[in-house]
């Protein structure tokens, strides 16, 4: 008998069948004897539409209240789940994240986990119920909901998991495992039966939705068995997401093709080039709570020089208009953006002992005719940004110029 916390996401939800779907595939492993936490998204489009009714009333949203909107799409499919497990003769108790103490910090619409109360749903485990928790959500300490960022039900599931010391967190999706890159772009992409966390970190972070980032981090950090399976399919192991990189006898070189079209490029031009203005720059930008991804100095001409560096597109506005009151502070000559840009990149452990990979990138990319904005690299990554027109072009000429293709 083992604990098994079962993430459905959004699509798994999307309509009352699906959810009695859920509830018979949850029944077939409880009647197999094993302890079960249901952890569902909410219905797929919903949250969206939340977020949207918001934006009708305030074109930029109090973050306490527009949590307090985007939690209540879970609260229904918790609901529903539970329901249709009795249908199923199944005992089965819902539950919203503020419920079972999912403790959160204030940081609203991006909140971080900090604890779980556990007691709750161990006695209800124990009396036979399984335990349907809200994904997404948590309350402050002082009893403000809030939410843990887009994606974030895999982060609750994940969390939990961590807190009950679970055997292992099977996270139910629309693909079977996880791909060497969205098969919607690159037809020929290919499931991997195992990925290293490292590699889903960048995999992840890099927006290959699969699962939120922060998910991958913490089963990380806590040893959280990680698996992402198919909800619309009875068979197949998916993907486990491993730290056993040397287990594999032919490590490829390149695991994947990563993108994120929600990609923003701001630049500084003509700053003072001086110490210190890095941080000028993007210290309200942090104050601000806004993620930088990628950042580049120029080389300084005439004792000026330029300073660009990326933000999600979301973030994009706000990030304009700090960087306004920053320009005219240090006389700098003035801000130009770009939210058109997407971001590619290339994925694998294998490129540690392997040189040539970013040459081989930007060849194949200038093959296209697709021009590099910015490049960054890390020790398995390496990652371009570049026009967004050309994103889709850029993932499907690097997944055929690494061998990832099928039958490659
Ligand atoms: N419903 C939330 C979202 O759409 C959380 C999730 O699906 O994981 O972002
Ligand atoms: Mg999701």
């Amino acid at each position: 008998m083992a604990l098994i916390v079962q993430k459905f996401g959004g699509t798994s939800v999307a309509s009352t069948d699906r959810i009695k779907n859920v509830a018979k595939r949850v029944a077939r492993w409880k009647t197999q004897g094993h302890d079960i936490i249901v952890v569902p998204s909410a219905m797929s489009g919903e949250t969206n539409r939340l977020i949207a009714l918001a934006r009708e009333i305030s074109p930029s949203p109090d973050p306490r209240e527009l949590d307090v909107i985007a939690s209540t799409g879970e609260q229904v499919t918790i609901g529903l789940l539970a329901m249709a497990m009795h249908e199923e003769g199944l005992k089965a108790k819902s539950y919203t994240g503020p419920q079972v103490r999912v403790l959160t910090d204030s940081t609203f619409t991006k909140a971080r986990i900090l604890q779980i109360d556990d007691e709750r749903i161990r006695k209800d485990l124990a009396e036979g119920n399984v335990v349907v928790v809200a994904g997404f959500q948590g309350a402050d300490e002082d009893g403000n909901i809030t939410t843990l960022g887009r994606g974030g039900s895999d982060t609750s599931a994940v969390a939990l998991a961590a807190a009950l010391e679970a055997d292992e967190c099977q996270i139910y999706t629309d693909v079977d495992g996880v791909y060497t890159t969205d098969p919607r772009v690159v037809p020929e992409a290919r499931k991997l039966d195992t990925i290293t966390f490292e590699e889903m970190l960048e995999m992840a972070s890099l927006g290959s939705k699969v699962l939120q980032i922060r998910s991958v981090e913490f089963a990380g950090k806590y040893k959280v068995k990680l698996r992402v399976l198919s909800s619309f399919q009875d068979e197949g192991e998916g993907t486990l997401i491993t730290v056993e990189e040397d287990k594999k006898m032919e490590q490829p070189i390149i695991s994947g093709i990563a993108f994120n079209r929600d990609e923003a490029k701001l630049t500084v031009l003509g700053v003072p080039d001086r110490p210190g203005i890095a941080y000028q720059i993007l210290g309200p930008v942090a104050d601000a709570n806004i993620d930088v991804d990628m950042i580049i100095q120029n080389v300084g001409h005439d004792g000026t020089t330029d300073f660009s560096f990326t933000v999600n597109r979301a973030e994009y506005a706000k990030a304009l208009e700090l960087l306004k009151e920053v320009v005219s502070k240090m006389g700098a000559r003035g801000v130009i953006g770009d939210n058109k840009t997407c971001k590619v990149s290339a994925v694998g452990v294998g490129m540690r002992s392997h040189p040539g990979i970013a040459s081989k990138m930007f060849g194949a990319l200038g093959a296209e005719g697709i021009n590099i904005q910015m490049i960054s690299t890390s020790e398995i990554k390496i990652s371009v940004v570049i026009e967004e027109k050309y994103l889709e072009l850029a993932v499907r000429v690097l997944h055929k110029a690494f061998g990832l293709d099928k039958g490659d």
